[in-house]
């Protein structure tokens, strides 16, 4: 358990640049352009040596109505709400503005715990503006430079008591936990179910208005992403955690994949490299589908990217709410399904209308159940016999008089599953041969929609 640092600040001021700098990965997207960062972004950060979990806010804005502007300020007064701690960022270049002292005054009325940090102060450039943000009354303010990585000393130094105040508190107040491991199988002796502090990690893909954030939003049950008629909203990969069912998830949403000419190129092809990195974060990844035109080219892509990756994959068509002949129309899904995408075979298909959050119990099960397989772990003496009764089954070609003889057989990884068989002559070996094995494993193992690898080892 670790506390958490909401970084705030109207636009432009250098939230996303910090937020970056503490992450070590570029995570959010830096732009000049005001508001890029709209939406509540989660990362583990490090300083020195602490370990905590920082939010890069949406930026301040005024407005009350209930447009982008409104919500953007919801969101980040939640974001205040949910930290332990908000680092309020001003530019040191500009001085204290007047939406600055009405940041001020919300972080006073919420009673937040606030360090106070003028940014973009490296050499001497900011110091008429970082003295000018004594006037907000929240302190002394740091001199620190997001961009050139000064004054991360004296952040330290103001979150240090922080840190060791909430460890501390904490410590007192959490009983022992054990992990829990189900009785049963051997294949339950290695998997740990998802935990508060080891979340399973889910990213949600698919094309533009698929429906991506308004199902993120369900599980949520707020409104902490942002969903609407404007394009491109979510341009980056952000994640949130939250339990989905009672399991602890983090969700990876890569509206990034969005291909929408409005938005400038630059922002675009940082988008997608997003999208393809909430992949790579995620161990399960569903592929949200439009009813309605479902498996696109786009839709594939992607599919195959996930699973090309190694993760696990869900299939889920979405809005099936506005589905008239819904028996008919799930008919047709897995006929496609299964011409389309054969190298996801088995995978789980399910219907949910993330509008009326119908299905989304399957869709949970579906995730746990891949989860799992995903992490599954077989006995080798179960392999060997597995293998010897397939290759009596169906032998193994004789290339020019010479048996392939495949003679052991153990699972070098999980997650996914991979295999190894030691053989001889593994060159002669046919593609089809080793189909036969990964088909023969998903039906008698029971492990659908995972990618499960296969290698040969050549054993004289
Ligand atoms: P946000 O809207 O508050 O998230 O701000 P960004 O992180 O997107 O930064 C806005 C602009 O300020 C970008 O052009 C950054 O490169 C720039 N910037 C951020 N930190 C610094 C800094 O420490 N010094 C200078 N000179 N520029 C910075
Ligand atoms: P994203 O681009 O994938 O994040 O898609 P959005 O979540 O922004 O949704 C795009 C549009 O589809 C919005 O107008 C949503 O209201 C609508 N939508 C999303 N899910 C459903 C659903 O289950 N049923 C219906 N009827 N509409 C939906």
């Amino acid at each position: 358990m670790s506390f958490t640092l909401a970084i705030v600040g109207r636009p432009n001021v250098g939230k996303s640049t910090l937020f970056n700098r503490l992450v070590g990965k570029r995570l959010a997207l830096v732009d000049d352009q005001p508001g890029v960062t709209r939406d509540l972004r989660e990362g583990d950060a490090r300083l020195g040596d602490l370990k905590f979990i920082v939010i890069d806010s949406a930026g301040l804005e005024l407005a009350e109505d209930d447009s982008l502007q409104g919500r953007m300020r919801r969101l980040t007064e939640r974001a205040v709400e949910e930290a332990d701690v908000c680092l309020f960022l001003v530019d040191a270049r500009v001085g204290v503005t007047p939406a600055d002292e009405i940041f001020a005054e919300i972080l006073r009325r919420k009673n937040a715990h606030v360090i106070l940090a003028a940014n973009k102060a490296e050499g001497h450039a900011g110091v008429a503006g970082a003295l000018e943000a004594w006037s907000l009354g929240l302190g002394e303010p740091l001199q620190i430079s997001a961009e050139h990585g000064e004054g991360l000393d004296d952040l330290y130094a103001a979150l240090k008591p922080l840190a060791d105040e909430f460890a501390a508190r904490h410590a007192a107040n959490t009983p022992e936990v054990d992990v829990e491991i189900e009785e049963g199988s051997e294949e339950e002796e290695v998997y740990r179910a998802p935990t508060a502090a080891k979340p399973l990690q889910l990213a949600v893909i698919g094309r533009p208005n698929a429906g991506k954030s308004t199902l993120i939003n369900k599980i949520l049950g707020e409104d902490r992403l942002l969903t609407g008629p404007e394009a491109g909203i979510t341009r980056d990969a952000i994640s949130v955690s939250t339990e989905f069912m009672g399991t602890p998830m983090r969700i990876w949403d890569t509206a990034g994949m969005r291909k929408k000419g409005k938005v400038n190129d630059k922002l675009e092809k940082l988008s997608v490299a997003d999208g393809l990195r909430a992949v790579r974060f995620a161990e399960v990844v569903v592929v949200l589908l439009d009813v309605n035109i479902p498996f696109e080219t786009q839709d594939l892509r992607i599919a195959d990217f996930a699973e090309t990756e190694g993760r696990a994959v869900v299939v889920a068509a979405n809005k099936w709410d506005l589905e008239e002949d819904k028996p008919e129309k799930l008919k047709e899904l897995r006929e496609a399904f299964e011409r389309l995408l054969p190298q996801l075979k088995g995978a789980p298909l399910v219907t949910v209308s993330a509008k009326t959050g119908k299905g989304l119990d399957r869709l949970n099960d579906a995730i746990l159940k891949a989860h799992r397989v995903w992490n599954r772990r077989i006995s080798t003496a179960k392999l060997n016999n597995w293998l010897t009764a397939m290759t009596e089954a169906h032998p193994p070609p004789a290339p020019g008089g010479r048996r392939i003889k495949l003679r052991y057989m153990t699972q070098a990884k999980t997650r996914p599953p991979g295999f190894v068989i030691m053989a001889t002559h593994t060159d002669k070996i046919p593609e089809s041969y080793g189909r036969y094995l990964v088909n023969g494993l998903r039906a008698d193992f029971d492990m659908p929609g995972t990618p499960i690898r296969i290698f040969f080892r050549d054993q004289g």
